[in-house]
């Protein structure tokens, strides 16, 4: 039996906070999306603060940042923003908060150069070339309107970050406060995302790296074909292992949580049975548009659809990797998995 997460406390409003920790204070805050919000953490540090994760560019999401500035900060100043990893709803008033405070961005460098790239209109967040990738696996043309629709056009939303920045590496200690923080870094759900372990407190920041409820997004990405992002994802979850088994989890969705290790369990077991499920399914060859009524069973919004695409990539081109599927182009165009 699959033992659910605990939750301690009840959820949020937005804009409302609450200390879950000793020092460490919950703030929810909307997003625009079908998961329509996400969790960030002010952490007391000394004299000042540390935020982690800044929220989606909105007007709403600034004037609640303006109410906490007033409200909670107790006129002491945000000393370090610390950043898990480069997408819009972690990354996105990175800058503006650093206008407003003048304190250093903590990032790993893959997740720096990443956010940068998207800013700057890198390969990753050019929506053409994202649409040609879905095309050859197969998505219809309606499926490609609705996808643009929805799209927000990052490098827009993105609030220019400094030109530099404090980079953290996996392993790495440092204090916030008076308690030493561990950063663990991830892969698979994006390049190189830190979580954050306080032995004293017995507490993981985990970012997206793991959610009590919905499963992280692992996707292929258009600049990275061959990847095989789902295998770095569930290598990154053991990383987790030797925590300890009442650790208290601090997730960047949904409500903070006991059970890190059954949750692990869970998710890993989730992607396993995705996994049988992707290669039943290829013993007709199939695109991976075709793959996605076998991997999702729930209706999926113009938006979601491009989640839904890039996740049966990711668990077909597992299995070209553990040599289960042949990947090739058809005359068609299109590209197709089909069992070995
Ligand atoms: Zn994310």
């Amino acid at each position: 039996m699959e033992k659910k997460p605990e939750y301690p406390f009840d959820t949020l409003g937005y804009g409302e906070t609450k200390e879950v920790a000793e020092g460490i204070h919950w703030i929810r805050m909307p997003l625009p999306f079908a998961l329509d919000h996400i969790n960030l953490w002010l952490i007391e540090d000394g004299e000042g603060w540390t935020i982690v994760d800044t929220g989606y560019n909105s007007d709403d999401t600034r004037n609640i940042w303006k109410q906490v500035f007033s409200e909670l900060l107790l006129n002491k100043p945000v000393k370090r923003i610390i950043i898990t990893h480069f997408h819009p709803d972690h990354v996105s008033l990175g800058g503006w908060l650093n206008n407003i405070w003048d304190a250093t961005i903590w990032m790993t460098y893959s997740e720096w150069m990443q956010a940068q790239l998207n800013r700057y209109g890198g390969p990753t967040s050019d929506i053409d070339t994202r649409m040609d990738f879905y095309k050859e696996h197969g998505m219809e043309q309606s499926g490609i309107d609705g996808y643009r629709e929805t799209r927000p056009d990052f490098s827009k939303i993105i609030t220019p970050l400094p030109p530099n920045f404090r980079r953290i590496i996996d392993d790495e200690n440092f204090l916030i406060g008076k308690n030493e923080w561990r950063v663990i870094t991830g892969a698979g759900h994006s390049p190189e995302h830190a979580a954050l372990w306080c032995e004293n407190l017995n507490i993981l920041i985990s970012g997206d790296q793991v959610l009590p409820r919905i499963s992280t997004n692992v996707s292929l990405q258009c600049n990275e074909p061959d990847g095989d992002p789902l295998r770095l994802y569930l290598q990154s979850l053991e990383k987790f292992r030797f925590l300890p088994k009442n650790v208290f989890v601090l997730p960047s969705h949904d409500k903070p949580f006991f059970r890190l290790h059954d949750r692990i369990d869970a998710l890993t077991g989730h992607h396993t049975s995705r996994l049988e499920a992707t290669a039943e399914a290829c013993q007709e060859p199939k695109t991976s548009r075709e793959l996605i009524p076998y991997l999702f069973r729930r209706d999926l919004d113009k938006h979601q659809i491009g989640f839904a695409i890039g996740e049966a990539m990711a668990h077909a081109n597992f299995l070209v990797y553990e040599g289960r599927l042949a990947k090739s182009r058809f005359p068609d165009g299109y590209i197709r998995y089909s069992l070995l």
